[in-house]
């Protein structure tokens, strides 16, 4: 009987568009950012459609939702499912929100089944992870994995000096549960893979091991302002040149370690950024991710040797600070096992997958077991309007999220 049960898929991708309407996009995508007015009303449809099915709702105190459909046994610490409903300011449509509706669509269907479970079910949705609106990203999830502090979340600041506490507090959802104590048995997180490997491969089901690591530095190299005229080639200490040798040494450390590998550099000011002067220094950002803790620690030790040689070569001086080391995360063996599993019995082609991206699962993982789904979207593309899924796609995610909740809820 179980294993016979199937989500509806026509229902998942028509609550998928309805949610689309909720602070649409002018290119057919969604600008819906957390706690915005937008967010409470996309936030106060998903309420709406879990009491339709008969689920109490708890919101913590970083406005995390937890709807709970109840199991024969109340006593069991819940299997969940969720993802995030805010989005990019040009983002797509089912980044985060295809989580979350698939994990209401398991509700759906087995409320449509009169099925009950031992544990109870839940489908959650994650506050603020797109850290669009409120940086840093994830930061809901963090506060509940324990990676930060309350007080800090609440005082992180938009562009107007409006802070995620109050906000919280004007939408109407800053609840009362603290937040990490509203205890999960479980976690799955389907979502799309916004990465090109599923869609090349044929695969319809990413089974997701784990989530890379990533360490982010902020460097500044100091040569010297000097007129570009009268200062002879030799002798120059031009900081952009040191820089732009730098950032091919950056970008090969990535490529001799392919395809795990990725480094960039995507924020670069240039001083006094004047054409006829040498500029004396240059301030850049550099991103390197990796799934081995131990090759990010390589790549991390080659970034700085680089760095040594290119500030000696072209004479200037050098100072990289670490902002961010997140360690890469393994998701839980018996989580990705019932993943597993599920696309199997199934029959939809899958393979194991690292996230590249950084998602809620990869924090709340940290106390709780965790795995997530991936399924294909097209070219890969996200963050950005023209993001798309088939339906055919986003229904086997749909019902390898089933399967792997009724499995763990065994
Ligand atoms: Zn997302």
């Amino acid at each position: 009987m179980t294993g016979a049960l199937r989500v509806n898929g026509e229902r998942l991708w028509d609550s998928i568009m309805a949610m689309a309407q909720i602070g649409p996009g002018q290119h057919g995508g969604s600008s819906r950012l957390a706690l915005t007015d937008a967010d409470r009303e996309g936030r106060d449809l998903f309420v709406a459609w879990c009491r339709e099915i008969g689920c109490s709702i708890r919101i913590d105190d970083m406005g995390n939702i937890f709807a709970r459909r109840e199991g024969r046994d109340p006593a069991r610490a819940p299997v969940a499912a969720g993802s995030h409903l805010d989005t990019q300011p040009h983002g797509g449509r089912f980044d985060g929100i295809y989580g979350v509706l698939a994990a209401l669509e398991v509700l759906r269907t087995l409320y449509d089944h009169q099925f009950q479970t031992e544990p109870p079910l839940e489908a959650v949705v994650w506050t603020n992870e797109e850290g669009s609106r409120f940086a840093p990203a994830m930061i809901a999830s963090g506060v509940y994995a324990g990676l930060f502090d309350k007080e800090y979340a609440w005082a992180r600041t938009d562009s107007d000096g409006k802070t995620l506490g109050e906000e919280l507090r004007r939408i109407g959802y800053l609840g009362d549960v603290p937040c990490g104590e509203h205890p999960l048995g479980a976690l799955i997180e389907a979502h799309i893979e916004q990465g090109p490997i599923l869609e090349a491969e044929q695969n319809q089901i990413g089974v997701v091991i784990g989530g890379q690591g990533q360490r982010w530095y902020d460097v500044v190299l100091c040569g010297q302002d000097s007129h570009a005229g009268s200062t002879p080639m030799i002798g120059r200490r031009d900081a952009l040149v040191a820089a732009a040798d730098l950032i091919g040494r950056v970008q090969a450390l990535a490529h001799d370690l392919a395809p795990h590998a990725v480094s960039t550099v995507g924020e670069m000011s240039v001083l006094p950024n004047s054409r006829n002067t040498i500029p004396g220094e240059v301030r850049f950002s550099v991103d390197l991710r990796n799934p081995d803790a131990g090759v990010l620690a390589d790549m991390d030790a080659r970034f700085r040797a680089d760095t040594r040689t290119v500030a000696e070569h072209h004479g200037v001086e050098w100072q990289i600070d670490e902002i961010w080391d997140k360690p890469p995360v393994q998701f839980d063996s018996a989580c990705i096992a019932a993943v597993e599993s599920a696309a199997s019995m199934l029959g939809y082609r899958h393979q194991q997958i690292v996230s590249g991206a950084g998602h809620d699962a990869c924090q709340v993982c940290e106390v709780v077991p965790t795995s997530m789904i991936f399924v294909p979207c097209a070219g890969g593309l996200s963050h950005n309007e023209a993001e798309s899924a088939e339906p055919a796609d986003l229904e086997a995610g749909g019902n390898v999220l089933l399967q792997s909740m009724l499995a763990l809820a065994k």
